[in-house]
């Protein structure tokens, strides 16, 4: 997993065990539907929070100047406690007055910041632009609202003049700049093996296969799904019908945006290759379906392809502007 900065996550897994001892056993829910059982657990998905968080952060903010709805972020992701099944457990594990803390951090888009003010996992945050959020109404336990609320803030700030101000539990304020990025939200569900894309997010479940994978081959399957949203598949298969053909072509496009966007994220484009031969012989007929999808030989032989085509253009200008080079199978909408 080189390239993650592993140190910075080791040092935060660190830091939330000390902070956490002694390990009580709890539940906590993330959204309504999901479960993770004990602290050990939700400290394996934070983590995986981390890395997916850092690694579409990468790729969003890499492919920022292709992508038609890009937009400004922080890179921070937030959690409530009132999203979990026991609030007050998991406020006293973490140490919280309130109820919001720093969920992830993204570390790219200005680690001076992030290092002087200690902008890490399960810091305190009070206020953001001067809104006490704790004072927003949520219901007691397993309510996903109110974070959706405080997020659609963040960015709404961000939208407005490029910056928000987050007031952290000892009473100082910070302000974040923002990046530009594509315009999508990633998110880690407990529970699931699925990835999926709906436009404006990426979703993965905590139990998704691909966490295991090196870097640049789980960057892979998120560059595929956030090619689905930068594509607006969803909006043209809402349009079109969801035929076998349909859903075939958009899943084939996917395929081969991926080395494009990993190549403006820095990664190796045939990492895409790599990911297909590693997942396709085990899993083809699990997320990747046989009959809406091409089997996973073919699928790789596309992405090679594609990867070669992405190399060229890498050695002739240093980019790979798939909005102007990238060849549609489907005839996007227009507005
Ligand atoms: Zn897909």
């Amino acid at each position: 997993m080189k390239g993650l900065g592993f140190v910075k996550l080791a040092a935060i897994a660190g830091m939330m065990l000390s902070a956490a001892m002694p390990a009580p056993v709890f539940a906590v829910s993330k959204q309504a539907d999901n479960r993770a059982e004990t602290l050990a657990d939700y400290q394996a998905f934070q983590m995986k929070d981390q890395v997916l968080q850092q690694v579409g952060l990468k790729l969003a903010r890499g492919n920022a100047p292709y992508c038609a709805n890009a937009s400004l972020t922080i890179g921070l992701t937030l959690t409530d406690m009132a999203g979990y099944s026991r609030p007050d457990d998991v406020r006293t594990a973490l140490g919280l007055k309130g109820d919001f803390a720093v969920a992830t951090a993204g570390g790219f888009a200005q680690d001076s910041l992030m290092d002087a003010y200690q902008i890490v996992p399960d810091l305190e945050i009070t206020a953001v632009d001067g809104a006490k959020i704790n004072d927003w109404p949520a219901k007691k336990r397993l309510d996903w609202r109110r974070l959706k609320r405080v997020h659609d803030l963040v960015d709404a700030s961000l939208a407005g003049n490029g910056e928000v101000a987050l007031t952290l539990g000892g009473g100082q304020a910070v302000t974040l700049y923002g990046v530009p990025a594509c315009a999508t939200r990633f998110e880690l569900k407990s529970g699931g093996k699925k990835a999926l894309a709906d436009g404006a997010r990426v979703q993965f479940g905590a139990e998704f296969p691909g966490f295991a994978y090196p870097e640049d081959e789980f960057a892979a399957v998120v560059a595929h799904e956030l090619a689905h949203n930068v594509l607006e598949h969803r909006k043209w298969l809402n349009a079109k019908g969801r035929g076998r053909r349909a859903i075939r072509a958009t899943e084939r496009e996917a395929d081969r945006l991926m080395p494009w966007l990993l190549a403006n994220a820095g990664y190796d484009p045939r990492a895409a290759v790599r990911f297909m031969e590693r997942w396709g012989p085990k899993h083809s007929k699990g997320i990747f379906r046989a009959r809406t999808h091409d089997g996973w030989d073919e699928r790789a032989e596309f992405v090679a392809a594609e990867a070669e085509i992405v190399q060229a253009y890498l050695s002739a200008s240093g980019t790979a502007d798939w909005s102007q080079h990238f060849r549609r199978d489907i005839a996007p909408l227009g507005d």
